[in-house]
């Protein structure tokens, strides 16, 4: 036996809340609404595209930033959604999933002394991704139950140490978004200095007609002052249903991005070749698929809330992303860890504590409030609609 010792470089991190509630799920057989994933099958005209691609010979490496197809298609849609022009030959990388996107974009920029600011809460790869690279984090709140961002605390939290801004919109776990107004006041604050921002999108697709901007998601790119500073992620897993495939990409001005690449290249070189083809593919055929994904996972939301109606469970506004946030203050006063955990031993349905995007917040302070995801079928609903009436 080793007695080797290794200090570890996050020592405050544990196992990701995402793996540990799901492996409790399937250990007590719970009905897992924790880990964000769907579990209805993406459409045939896809996975026939990747059966397709198999066998045409997609099967050694890609070129390092993309399969061309899949690049063009990026910048074809946001160019026509956001009016953003991103050159495909030098602002456009398909990448192993948004974390590893979020993690090369923090890699290529921070040195040890910077400072990062993020807004919490935040999604648990964001604070070791910054201390791994030898940075600071440096939290703003979104503060319950708006989950609103307050531009007089980023702007005191603004420092010449401050090297980047991460922020999500769509709010993954509230389900909140920017507004047009909220993008305009960050480029005006930003816009006297050199700070990067990191905007991580991977939501976009999922805003509803309900919420403050009407379905409409405002993308940094929108915005030229912000657009030249920023690298924007998104992941194709949630656009299309295919969460195991590990495939998103990074938009980033043409200097940002020849930075980005330089760690790509090294963290993970290049990007699962037969998938590529695939999403380039269904795509082009099928433009529209990712324009009815709001009114799609709009009606699972309403199909959770009509599950929940009658039991005491409060749902908090919900304007986007495949996550619904409970106050379940009615029932339990235990810190919201502790509640998930007995909810799914106890009530048979897996739930992520709100606490866990919070690591600078004692969790026995946070609000009583979990995160539920919805990208599940009318009978994961319902069979789930059932036990928790019952609390
Ligand atoms: N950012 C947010 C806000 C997310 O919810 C997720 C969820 N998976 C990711 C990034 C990572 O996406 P991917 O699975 O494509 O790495
Ligand atoms: N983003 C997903 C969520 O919030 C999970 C991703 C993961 O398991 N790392 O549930």
């Amino acid at each position: 036996m080793s007695s080797l010792v290794l200090p570890s470089r996050l020592p405050r991190v544990g196992t990701t809340i995402f793996t540990v509630m799901s492996r409790l799920a399937s250990e007590t057989g719970a009905i897992n609404l924790s880990q964000g994933f769907p579990d209805f099958s993406p459409a045939p005209q896809l996975l026939e595209r990747v059966t397709h691609h198999l066998h045409a010979g997609a099967n050694q490496y890609a070129v390092l930033a993309g399969v061309l197809a899949l690049r063009e298609a990026i910048a074809e849609k946001v160019g026509r959604l956001y009016g953003a022009s991103y050159d495909v030959g030098e602002e456009v990388t398909v990448t192993a999933g948004a974390t590893q996107a979020i993690y090369t974009a923090i890699a290529a920029c921070v040195r040890p002394g910077d400072e990062v600011i993020l807004f919490s809460p935040a999604y648990d790869s964001y604070a070791p991704a910054i201390e791994l690279n030898g940075g600071t984090p440096v939290f703003a709140r979104l503060g319950h139950p708006d989950y609103r961002p307050d531009f007089a605390q980023l702007a005191a939290l603004l420092s010449p140490r401050t090297r980047m801004i991460v922020l999500n919109t769509p709010l993954n776990p509230a389900g909140t978004v920017w507004t047009a107004e909220d993008m305009a006041r960050l480029d005006e604050l930003l816009r006297p200095t050199d700070v990067l921002v990191l905007s991580d999108e991977v939501y976009e697709h999922m805003i509803y007609t309900d919420g403050p901007s009407a379905g409409r998601h405002e993308s940094v790119a929108r915005l030229p002052g912000l657009r030249e500073r920023a690298f924007v992620v998104s992941s194709f897993g949630k656009t299309y249903h295919v969460t195991g495939w590990k495939i998103g990409y990074c938009l980033a001005p043409r200097a940002l991005m020849a930075e980005f690449r330089k760690a790509h290249q090294f963290i993970v070189f290049v990007v699962n070749h037969p998938m590529q083809c695939a999403l380039a593919d269904f795509m082009q055929r099928y433009p529209e698929f990712a324009d009815e994904l709001p009114a799609f996972y709009q009606q699972r939301r309403d199909a959770l809330r009509t599950q929940l109606a009658g039991s005491r469970l409060r749902v908090l506004p919900c304007h986007a992303t495949y996550f619904q946030l409970l106050d379940y203050s009615a029932i339990s006063d235990l810190p919201d860890t502790e509640f998930a955990v007995w909810l799914t031993k106890e009530a048979g349905v897996a739930a992520i504590p709100v606490s866990a995007f919070d690591p600078v917040v004692d969790p026995a302070q946070t609000p009583r409030v979990v995160r539920l995801c919805f990208a599940k079928t009318d009978a994961t609903l319902v069979a789930a609609g059932e036990r928790l009436r019952r609390l």
